[in-house]
């Protein structure tokens, strides 16, 4: 058993520090405020190799692994979870292809996505009747005689009104069928017949647009589909796990930041004739938050190993997930309570934090579900 990351891991978890503190930090909050996409962020870290960082280097990703991705990934939601969430879901979509699409379809959109050519990649699974119950979704795949009509509406697509190229899951079952029709379709943004119709306003990830699609007869090719015609429910099961270690590393990453940030006020903060953090109460706080975040790490980075030497990590990556989500919100919580009333403004970064962190609880799979998996994986036997 090892604990110390690899030469490698090290190299890209320090480039994404560093151009998180130098390139993101100095504008996260305003983005915050402004809403405005991170376009030239998303370009930058395609160049860093960040897009795609467990993506073959044929096909231009850094081939640094999946426990490279999770620390990456925590280095940016430290500063900036919009930017992390843009960051994971291209990423999720970028292996999609890789392993899913044929070879000559792969080289013609992964080089461009994780060079941030495409700026985004986006993953179209949800519908507004169908999150949880994907399976119920009704957005419809007609066979024509070169490929597929696409006719449905998605919800909630993270980069969609952005994205260069987005993965729509359709139905080419009648609605009863539930996930035995289901495919995956490769549709480039700015498709014929593919619109925004609705940019949802969050509580949170300002810096992240989060769109409603509509696909009013969206023609793509046969060699559009990802994995084969009729098996997509089982390949938004495969993204999903593996996105779920994405989403626990935001979490960790937005913990930690939030975390620093409170001890740090607490060394300052002096009442009473002594730092904060002297008395008891808050550093009980403190210790609880350091303790729960170092366990979530610790799963999330097992999920992110496991999932790259081979091995069965479902029930790895719901666990993580679970945890880490639950208990980043608790650490987020206690960090603002640290800062008493300067906690609640925006002067001091947690606020921004406890809202930014609240959703992780909720996409690629929400706690309970995530509960629901891993009772389903101890049924099995799977500890
Ligand atoms: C900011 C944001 C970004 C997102 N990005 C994407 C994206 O890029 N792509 C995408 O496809 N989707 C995306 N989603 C959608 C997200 O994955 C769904 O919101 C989530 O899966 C929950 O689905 P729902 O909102 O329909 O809630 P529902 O499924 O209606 O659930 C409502 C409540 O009921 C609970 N519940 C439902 N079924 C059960 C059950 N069987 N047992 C116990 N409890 C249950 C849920 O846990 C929840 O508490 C995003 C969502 C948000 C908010």
């Amino acid at each position: 058993m090892q604990f110390a990351p690899t030469e490698e891991q090290l190299l890209v978890q320090r480039t994404a520090r560093d151009f998180a503190e130098r390139v993101l930090a100095p504008k996260a909050a305003a983005r915050d405020v402004s809403g405005a996409f991170p376009e030239a962020e998303l370009r930058e870290l395609g160049r860093l190799g960040l897009l795609g960082v467990n993506v073959p280097e044929e096909l231009g990703g850094a081939g640094a692994g999946v426990v490279a991705y999770s620390l990456a990934l925590q280095e940016l939601a430290r500063i900036d979870a919009s930017v992390a969430v843009s960051v994971s879901v291209t990423n999720m979509v970028a292996e999609l292809i890789t392993t899913q699409a044929s070879p000559e379809i792969a080289k013609k959109w992964v080089p461009r996505l994780v060079s941030g050519d495409l700026i985004a990649g986006a993953f179209g699974l949800s519908e507004p009747e169908a999150g949880s119950d994907a399976g119920a979704m009704r957005t419809q795949a007609v066979k024509t005689s070169t490929g597929w009509r696409l006719t449905g509406t998605k919800q909630w697509i993270t980069s969609g009104d952005r994205a260069g190229v987005i993965v729509v899951w359709a139905t080419s079952g009648e609605p009863s069928a539930k996930h035995a029709g289901m495919s995956a379709f490769l549709v480039p943004g700015g498709a014929k017949g593919l619109s925004v119709s609705r940019l949802e306003e969050k509580m949170g990830l300002h810096g992240s647009s989060t769109a409603q699609l509509v696909l009013d007869g969206v023609e793509v090719p046969d060699d559009a589909v990802l994995g084969a015609v009729g098996k997509g429910f089982a390949l938004a099961m495969m993204a999903l796990d593996g996105g779920r270690i994405g989403i626990a590393s935001q979490a960790v990453g937005i913990a930690r930041g939030a975390l620093e940030a409170a001890v740090r006020y607490a060394t300052e903060r002096q009442t009473f004739g002594q730092a904060i953090i002297k008395h008891q109460a808050v550093g009980n706080m403190l210790a609880d938050a350091a303790t729960w975040l170092e366990a979530a790490y610790l799963m999330t980075l097992r999920a992110a190993a496991t999932k790259e030497n081979k091995q069965p990590f479902s029930q790895h990556a719901a666990m993580a997930k679970l945890f880490a989500t639950e208990h980043a919100w608790k650490i987020c919580d206690i960090a603002l309570q640290v800062h008493g009333g300067y906690g609640y403004v925006r002067d001091f970064p947690v606020e921004r934090a406890l809202r930014d962190v609240r959703v992780t609880r909720i996409y690629e799979g929400t706690s309970e579900i995530q509960r629901i998996v891993i009772a389903r994986n101890l049924l099995r036997g799977q500890s």
